[in-house]
């Protein structure tokens, strides 16, 4: 039985990260009060705990810090799609982000591989910030 990869459930903190994926946009969180970027979206700085915060647009670019291929997905439906490359990477503007690489080249993925933000159709206009290896 085909499965459905889940949809993105925003909240009142991350609403506007996930309409601006919508429009193949990639979205952090600035603190104005000390320049700190950061991501998952949240209300506080986790730097400085002003709620001073804005919404500014990231290039999409980073580094792989760290990676897994997933063999034994945690649900049915990402089982489905399994192997797949799960990487923390840390984009040019300091955020460290959790997301899939994908790609024809996915699984040759090392540390310190340069990646692009690239976005995953989920259906019903829902789009997935993923990372793409940049081709040397
Ligand atoms: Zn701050």
């Amino acid at each position: 039985m085909q499965m459905s990869l889940p949809q993105p459930e925003p909240n009142a903190d991350s609403l506007p990260y996930w309409q601006a994926a919508r429009e193949g946009r990639l979205l952090v969180r600035r603190c104005t009060a000390c320049g700190e970027r950061h991501f998952m979206p949240r209300h506080l700085c986790p730097s400085c705990w002003s709620d001073r915060l804005e919404w500014v647009e990231s290039e999409g670019t980073g580094r792989v810090e760290s990676y897994s291929i997933v063999h034994r997905a945690p649900t049915a439906a990402f089982a489905a799609v399994a192997p797949y490359v799960i990487a923390l990477i840390d984009l040019d503007e300091g955020p460290r982000v959790f997301a899939n690489v994908v790609g024809d080249d996915a699984f040759e993925v090392a540390i310190g591989d340069r990646v692009r933000v690239t976005f995953e159709d989920r259906g019903n206009g829902a789009m997935i910030p993923q990372f793409a290896r940049v081709k040397r």
